[in-house]
Formats: C-alpha cells, sequence, structure tokens
C-alpha cells in the first residue's frame, strides 16, 4: 500500500553558531529546547549572538541567512512541541531569527528603475 503522507523533514544545521568569543568564554549559542542564550539567558538570538554572527559571516552573508532559516526550523518545532498552546507566532518567530539577518530587501529598490 503507498502512503500519500509525506515523510517526517530531516534535521536543521546544529546550532553551534556563533562560537565562543573570546574563545573560554561561554558560547552565546541556543539552548534547546527553550531557545534561551546559554551564555546570558536571554531569548535567542541574543544581541550579542547576532553581533558575534555578523561577524563570523561577515565574508559569507548567504551562509548566516541559511543558517538562520534553518535555526527557525528547529526552534519552531522544538517550542510548538514544548508548548503548543502557548508557542511564539510565526511572525514572531520569523522576526526572531531571520529578519534581522543580513538579506532584507529595501522598501523600494536602489536606482528606481522599472
Ligand atoms: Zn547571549
Amino acid at each position: 500500500m503507498m502512503s500519500h503522507q509525506l515523510g517526517q523533514p530531516p534535521d536543521g544545521p546544529a546550532a553551534e553558531r556563533p562560537r565562543p568569543y573570546p574563545r573560554h568564554a561561554a558560547p552565546h549559542t541556543p539552548l534547546r529546547p527553550m531557545w534561551c542564550c546559554r551564555a546570558c539567558g536571554q531569548p535567542w538570538p541574543c544581541p550579542m549572538a547576532r553581533l558575534l554572527l555578523r561577524s563570523e559571516y561577515e565574508d559569507n552573508p548567504i551562509s548566516l541567512s541559511i543558517y538562520l532559516c534553518g535555526l527557525l526550523y528547529e526552534a519552531t518545532r522544538d517550542l510548538y512541541r514544548l508548548n503548543p498552546a502557548g508557542a511564539p507566532s510565526p511572525t514572531d518567530m520569523f522576526t526572531r531569527f531571520v529578519a534581522w539577518g543580513p538579506h532584507r530587501r529595501p522598501i523600494v529598490e536602489p536606482g528606481g528603475g522599472c
């Protein structure tokens, strides 16, 4: 018998960035499944994690966008499993994980061509 259900999507990227800075400090990486920062306790990505990620991916902003989208997926899955009734909205999750990242389309395209 053939099933028409799609399989479970594979896991997203490992949440191991940004690297610790300074080198021996606690890393500003997410503590799962709550997705708070393991160094400072704020919702991840905390301001320091954002700063370090921007620096770490300065030469490869596309990789940062892909990484953030993967973690958005992982965090959404964790937080909905943890608290299905009280999980953040998709808009809030997108704003928290992706919207601050490097690739945002300007409201008006530069040059204003047609
Ligand atoms: Zn932090």
